[in-house]
């Protein structure tokens, strides 16, 4: 019976967090210095409050100090606005994360634009993206869950250079940027999305699936070419009436059938999400030594 190798996210997201904190540490050590996250959350979602909380409390764990910034609701779009550039102008402030969604009254491609290509983290400033999009261009930070996803194939030593990939979803903070990343790692990339005619057939090539449609269990075992590696950012709640919470999270791929076929494959949870919130401490920190360093 074949078995896929399990990417654990959790375990190379920790070695990571560790890698960072030696870091920090030096550069406290070096400039008296640490590097600064300013984490901008507008309104009381609770989904977004527990990001937030994580990412604070992830920034303490490596050292990394996190400047809280915590708006009403119904704060004016000028008012976020200045609060961003306020953030700019701060030296003690090396990265801005400003958690979406924001509320309804906002307009978030305004806002996302107005933080500096610098201190832009998340990489989500058009221009970074523009720059990621580009030959030859290096955007200054690259988004934070696609770079993660890049980093466990590459920590798990599968090769992506003249591979098929399939990305299955295209928007702007998971499934474009990824896409765009593969093709600068020379895969050749086709982008799955809502749309797509006969998603199965197109899948099956794919020597490297990354799946983040938010989709629960859309890709079945059937699915994918053995030996695939298949990277599952997908994290959906359904139903469960066994946990006492009332849900589980499951990935856009059926982990149970994936296993028998895949070569590799990342679980949900314990995949992709840890390494999101590693990828966020790894821009602030290289975003700090940009700045120290220079
Ligand atoms: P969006 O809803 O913004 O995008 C979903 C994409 O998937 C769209 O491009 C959509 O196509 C496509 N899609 C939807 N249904 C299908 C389908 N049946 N077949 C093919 N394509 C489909 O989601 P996000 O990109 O923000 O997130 C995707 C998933 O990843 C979610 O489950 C989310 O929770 C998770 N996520 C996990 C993170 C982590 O750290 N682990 C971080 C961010 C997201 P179209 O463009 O045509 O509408």
């Amino acid at each position: 019976d074949h078995k896929a190798t399990i990417i654990d996210g959790k375990a190379v997201a920790q070695t990571i967090r560790n890698e960072i904190a030696a870091e920090v540490h030096l550069l406290s050590q070096k400039y008296g210095k640490v590097p600064g996250l300013a984490v901008v959350i507008v309104g009381n979602r609770k989904d977004s409050q527990s990001y937030v909380s994580m990412k604070r409390k992830a920034c303490a764990e490596v050292g990394i100090k996190s400047v809280d910034i915590d708006l009403p609701e119904q704060v004016s779009e000028a008012e976020v606005v200045c609060k961003v550039h306020e953030l700019n102008a701060n030296p003690d402030v090396h990265g801005i994360l400003v958690q979406l969604p924001l509320p309804k009254h906002i307009n978030e491609e305004r806002v996302l634009t107005e933080i500096s290509i610098e201190k832009d983290v998340d990489g989500f400033h058009p221009l970074n993206i523009g720059k990621l999009a580009m030959k030859g261009r290096e955007p200054l930070f690259l988004p934070c869950t696609p770079k993660g996803c890049i980093e466990l194939l590459s920590r798990s030593g599968v090769a992506i250079k003249g591979k098929k990939a399939v990305v299955v979803g295209r928007s702007n903070i998971v499934g474009l940027p990824v896409s765009l990343l593969l093709l600068k790692a020379d895969a050749t990339v086709t982008i799955v999305h809502s749309h797509s005619h006969d998603p199965e057939s197109t899948i099956r090539e794919a020597d490297i699936i990354i799946a983040a449609a938010g989709q629960a269990m859309m890709i079945k075992g059937s699915w994918i070419k053995p030996g695939a590696a298949v990277i599952d950012v997908g994290t959906n709640a359904i139903d469960d009436k066994s946990k006492k919470s009332g849900y589980r999270l499951v990935g856009d791929v059926d982990f149970h059938e994936a296993c028998k076929v895949a070569g590799c494959i990342t679980p949900v949870p314990g995949g992709v999400g840890p390494m999101t919130v590693a990828m966020l401490l790894k821009n602030t920190l290289d975003g700090a030594k940009r700045t120290l360093e220079s």
